[in-house]
């Protein structure tokens, strides 16, 4: 069965925690996106599955055997790099068949096995050509044809697409995204990206100084944050993150204390168990309403910059506390700058979190 388990994986460079305590498995047929901001341990955590790192603590395990002892060449892994090095002087049909020179393999197989994963990556018309004659996406899927020619265990991507422009890698998403579904897989996949984790992950572990603050469906990390760094790291523009003390809890609703004033938020009953009145309120940018009175439940803001974003705009807003806001209302809805603004939070879109950054869920 090709799966990835991670039990309390740890590394330590010299003195320095690159990764702690990782947990994280894999399931046959499933993608799992190391999602994470430069430096949290993303490429270590992958180069441990691979072999090419050894983890000072904690097991490993593909295909269910513990491969913490086991060199590279023998985890039956393949791996897609950022930086695929195609041999130059060689065809593409060669440069595909290049994992399989050490297998036992008929000429007349090898011909039939690159045959197969060139058609799955659509690269039979350029089989003969050298990879100088090919487009930038037609080398991604060179190196990933590579990879999957070999039926490995697992797969591995180090932000695969980080080399393609803007347009290439939206459609290459979905074109690996739609070869790694047929081939019933454990695949890990590092990115920066978060369009790019969401689009073809079936689960993304969101990673933070060497651990693992939340794995879930995209979803449930766009819709259920687990923390306040979760919470500002997937989205975009960025969820409003509010400072404010809890006065008094009523009736599925909160009284705050927020920039100063008063304001009555929908709230979870959970708030009122906390140790602390102290909590982060969370309302993305997209779920605020503009209405045209001041109430209990609305923040007042002065709109200072517009940023047309296509069918959007994007209101940088501050109050009068000081507190910046974004945000985004769709393009018909006229605001200028130095507008002042009534924002009322869709009461079905709030977020708390405690004085630990802990999300505080219904
Ligand atoms: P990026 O997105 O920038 O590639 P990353 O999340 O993949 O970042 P890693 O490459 O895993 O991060 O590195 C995690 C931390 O470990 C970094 O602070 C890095 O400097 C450190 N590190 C990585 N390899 C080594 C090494 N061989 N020796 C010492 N420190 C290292």
């Amino acid at each position: 069965m090709s799966t990835i388990e991670l039990r309390k994986v740890t590394k330590r460079f010299g003195s320095f925690n690159a990764v702690r305590n990782v947990d994280l498995s894999v399931a046959a047929g499933e993608v799992v996106c190391l999602l994470g901001p430069s430096g949290c341990g993303k490429t270590t955590t992958l180069r441990m599955i691979a072999g090419l790192e050894r983890p000072t603590a904690g097991d490993l395990f593909t295909a269910g055997r513990r491969v913490n002892d086991l060199p590279p060449e023998k985890r039956n892994i393949a791996m897609v790099f950022q930086f695929y090095a195609l041999y130059p002087s060689l065809s593409i049909s060669d440069n595909i068949a290049m994992p399989l020179q050490y297998e036992r393999v008929s000429r007349e197989d090898k011909e039939r096995r690159v045959r197969r994963v060139a058609e799955i990556l659509q690269l039979l018309p350029v089989l003969d050509r050298k990879p100088a004659e090919l487009s930038d996406g037609e080398k991604q899927r060179v190196a990933v044809a590579r990879a999957i020619v070999r039926d490995p265990d697992c797969f591995l991507f180090d932000e695969p697409l980080s080399r393609l422009d803007v347009e290439l890698r939206h459609s290459m998403r979905g074109q690996i995204k739609e070869v790694l579904s047929d081939l019933s897989k454990a695949t890990v996949i590092v990115t920066h990206d978060q369009l790019e984790a969401l689009t073809m992950a079936d689960r993304i572990a969101i990673m933070k100084d060497g651990m693992v603050e939340q794995v879930g469906s995209p979803h449930d990390v766009f819709a259920r944050p687990a923390n306040v760094f979760v919470a500002s790291f997937i989205g975009t523009p960025q969820m409003n993150l509010i400072e404010a003390e809890i006065k008094g809890l009523d009736a599925g609703a909160a009284c705050l204390r927020l920039d100063g004033g008063q304001i009555r938020l929908a709230a979870p009953a959970a708030l009122g168990g906390l140790g602390s009145p102290n909590v982060t309120v969370g309302v993305r940018p997209r779920a605020f309403a503009l209405v045209a009175e001041a109430d209990k439940e609305t923040v007042a803001a002065q709109a200072e910059l517009i940023e047309p974003m296509g069918a959007e705009t994007l209101i940088h807003a501050k109050t009068s506390g000081g507190i910046n806001i974004r945000v985004v209302v769709p393009r018909e809805k006229r605001v200028r700058a130095g507008e002042a603004m009534h924002l009322r939070p869709d009461p079905k879109q709030i977020y708390f979190f405690d004085a630990d950054g802990e999300a505080v869920h219904a």
